[in-house]
């Protein structure tokens, strides 16, 4: 978030998909919720990232920590969310 005085000139929307770190406009940029409504989420913004089309469509109805597994097992490595590390 520290990036968005810099960019603000530019007309490019500089939100970054909190999993994968792609930078995101306003065409393309989608809301996830870390826990889906479906398994008890909420709306509070707490609950609410940022997200590409890619990794929200891959993501469906898991959790975070589920995503995480499914990445995890395809990359067979630790994966960490681009959130996580900002
Ligand atoms: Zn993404």
């Amino acid at each position: 978030m520290q990036l968005r005085k810099r960019h603000r000139k530019s007309k490019i929307y500089t939100r970054h998909c909190w999993y994968c770190g792609l930078g995101l406009r306003k065409a393309t940029a989608t809301r996830d919720h870390q826990v889906p409504i479906c398994k008890g989420g909420s709306e509070a913004n707490g609950n609410i990232v940022w997200s590409c089309e890619r990794c929200n469509n891959q993501k469906a109805n898991l959790d975070v920590g589920g995503y995480r597994q499914v990445l995890e097992q395809r990359a067979g490595k630790p994966v960490v969310f681009y959130g996580e590390r900002v």
